[in-house]
């Protein structure tokens, strides 16, 4: 395949006697949208924080749009990149997290102009431009003087992604994105993520959500125990599992 974006190749990760992956493939397509399933403690987490390498992994690679992460190569031995090389790497990788992690004594704003003009040397102009562009597109053009403890839970995460998105992300990884919110709010910050899946935007979803699943995915990932136990199209992983421990799963979640 010559459009894969992220490729995951046999990686393997131990938190001592613990091992978390234990050999994990992945290939999503440019454009693609993955949503990974799994029980909590299968290491879902975990693969998307080595995919930007905030985890090393001790086995296997992780590359993006052809580009090795974490590493170079060097004849057939991995050497680990500097701080400031992997800095760079992760700009292309957007990670939206549970908990939204915004700057909290940044105004909305000014949480999606820091990083452009920090790490991408933007001039503040464009990056306030491209900002209220974004804000827009997630519905938050009113509240780009607002602080983050002003807003909703919903919101919080709408700008949490157009923050990522202000990067202009390679791919971005969302790790259980809605899981933090009140039910009421799911929907708004979902209705977002399906928008970027329509144009084109690659992404890993890491969610309990099974109906945004069936609605978005073009693969569905089914972890357990550290390893993919079964990947596909949504109409085979959801409603046709080839697996008893996804069979299980998915009876407990549905
Ligand atoms: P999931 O996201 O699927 O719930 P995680 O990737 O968060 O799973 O965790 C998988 C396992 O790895 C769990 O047993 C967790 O306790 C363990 N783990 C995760 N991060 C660390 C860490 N930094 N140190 C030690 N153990 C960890
Ligand atoms: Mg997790």
């Amino acid at each position: 395949m010559s459009d894969v974006m992220v490729d995951v190749r046999g990686v393997h990760k131990s938190f001592g006697p613990l091992e978390v992956l234990r050999g994990v493939d992945l290939r999503v397509r440019a454009g693609e949208v993955t949503v990974v399933l799994g029980p909590s403690g299968s290491g879902k987490s975990t693969l998307l924080r080595t995919i930007n390498h905030l985890e090393k992994v001790n086995r296997g690679w992780i590359s993006i749009d052809g580009e090795l992460i974490g590493y170079r190569r060097s004849g057939n031995r991995l050497h680990e990149l500097k701080e400031k090389d992997v800095l760079k790497q992760r700009t292309h990788i957007g990670f939206v997290f549970q908990n939204f992690n915004l700057f909290p004594h940044l105004t909305v704003l000014d949480n999606l102009v820091e990083a452009p003009v920090a790490a991408l040397r933007r001039p503040r102009k464009e990056a306030v431009g491209t900002a209220r562009r974004l804000l827009a597109r997630v519905g938050l053009a009113d509240k780009a003087d607002a602080y983050p403890r002003q807003l909703s839970g919903g919101q919080q995460q709408r700008v949490a992604i157009a923050r990522a998105l202000a990067l202009e992300p390679k791919v971005l990884l969302f790790d259980e994105p809605t899981s933090a919110l009140d039910p009421e709010l799911v929907g708004e910050v979902l209705d977002v993520i399906k928008d970027l899946a329509r144009t084109g935007t690659t992404m890993i979803v890491v969610t309990h959500e099974i109906g945004f699943a069936r609605e978005v995915a073009d693969t569905v990932v089914f972890m357990d125990g550290g390893v993919v136990v079964e990947q596909g199209p949504p109409s085979a992983v959801l409603d046709k599992p080839q697996h008893e421990r996804t069979r299980a799963f998915l009876s407990k979640v549905l």
